[in-house]
């Protein structure tokens, strides 16, 4: 029997098992009900997030053996919904651009497209990572694009829509694919697992859902690797281990060392997580993405609480994300935002810099020495807290302008 990976096996069949992707899915299902199907679409956004599904359930919408015209439900269990769901149909073509990028491929579907149906209504092309295409077969390309025979639809998914011709765009009804939410994510492995006969906690999902960055086919691809490395009870500590990742509670200790100054603990905690086999840019990359986490927490807190302007370039899925991680809310209460402004900058250099240097983990060690030593001029107002002391009273709005500068009086 062959395996067959969990995000193959867990492919949608229907609209309804789509996870999110609700303006791609209406405006799909109302096209195919009233014969208003577009003869091209571009299909945009990063990878794992469902175009390549929603274009195959397309083609199962149009050729549904089980309906005598296309449908918006498919019925999943014909020849044709399954042969498209294994990816074996003769009328629904997939085309990897990364590899067939060239003029004489593009040559032949011109061939290929005037051919009619082989056994559905519609031949439905699925050119993936269209961005790859080169500029000729491009060219090429635009000729059938701007005559298509009445059978053909195609759909270009690419994870760099921009870098597509604007011809070619401005022929085809566009859909970006936004990343999946977390919490999406978690609803999602929790289904699998749970039909799989995995015994997994709400911390290991979390973990999952959070590296996986909301693809759906990177979270299922590490709940395989879990499964895969420590049988059907993965725990979070085997994660870490798949993925060379970092315990957030080990990071929460990291960081309050780095804010309390206290140097000694915070490079031991380093050397701690490198002989434990964790990667140092992992270490760093983990310390940012906390932080990160702490201030979309703290930025959605104050703009629920109506002081202060809501998260700018995060969408309202991503930060009611972070805002539901109640495990950050206490954590993100002892920070300032200046403090971890200050943080998150030296951090995101001393990333870059790690990438080329010959010794990555001196520079983290470094960099937080220096934020523990008060060396790059570490804002005033955090200067003002006593090690392990009380917190100052919030209010006071952060000001980056008094940077270096003492901290200005404040009232009685
Ligand atoms: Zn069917």
């Amino acid at each position: 029997m062959t395996h067959l990976s969990l995000n193959r096996r867990w492919r949608p069949r229907s609209f309804d098992e789509v996870t999110r992707q609700e303006h791609v899915t209406r405006t799909l299902r109302n096209a195919v009900s009233q014969g208003r199907v577009a003869q091209a679409y571009l299909f945009g956004g990063q990878r794992g997030t469902g175009k390549t599904t929603m274009a195959r359930l397309l083609g199962m919408c149009l050729n549904c053996q089980a309906h005598d015209a296309p449908t918006p439900d498919p019925c999943g269990r014909c020849e044709s919904c399954r042969a498209i769901a294994a990816g074996t149909s003769p009328d629904v073509i997939e085309l990897d651009a990364a590899s067939n990028r060239g003029i004489d491929e593009i040559r032949a579907l011109q061939e290929n497209v005037r051919l009619s149906p082989m056994s559905g209504r519609y031949k439905v092309y699925i050119i993936d990572e269209a961005h790859q295409m080169t500029k000729d077969a491009y060219n090429a390309f635009l000729k059938t694009l701007e005559e298509p025979p009445a059978h053909v639809v195609f759909v270009l998914a690419t994870t760099e829509p921009e870098r597509i011709l604007p011809t070619v765009r401005s022929r085809c009804q566009r859909f970006d694919f936004r990343p999946i939410p977390e919490p999406d994510l978690v609803e999602r492995l929790r289904t699998v697992a749970a039909a799989e006969g995995f015994k997994v906690t709400d911390e290991l999902l979390a973990h999952i859902a959070r590296k996986a960055d909301g693809s759906v086919r990177d979270a299922l691809g590490l709940l395989e690797q879990c499964v895969a490395f420590a049988g059907e009870s993965p725990t979070v500590e085997d994660f870490l281990t798949v993925t060379g990742g970092v315990d957030r509670a080990a990071l929460r200790r990291l960081a309050e060392a780095v804010r309390e100054r206290r140097a000694a603990e915070a490079i031991g905690l380093v050397d701690e997580m490198v002989r434990t086999g964790r990667d140092v840019g992992a270490v760093c990359g983990g310390l940012i993405t906390y932080l990160r986490d702490l201030f979309l927490t703290k930025l959605h807190r104050s703009a629920a609480a109506g002081d202060g302007p809501a998260p700018d370039g995060e969408s309202p899925d991503t930060a009611s994300a972070a805002g539901r991680d109640s495990e950050l809310d206490p954590a993100a209460e002892e920070w300032s935002q200046t403090e971890l402004l200050t943080l998150l900058d030296a951090l995101a250099r001393a990333e870059a810099e790690m990438k080329y240097s010959p010794q990555p983990r001196l520079v983290l060690e470094m960099t937080l020495l220096a934020l523990c030593l008060e060396a790059d001029g570490r804002p005033a107002d955090a200067a003002e807290r006593p090690p392990g002391g009380p917190t100052p009273p919030r209010g006071r709005p952060a000001a980056p302008g008094n940077k270096g500068r003492p901290a200005p009086e404040t009232g009685p």
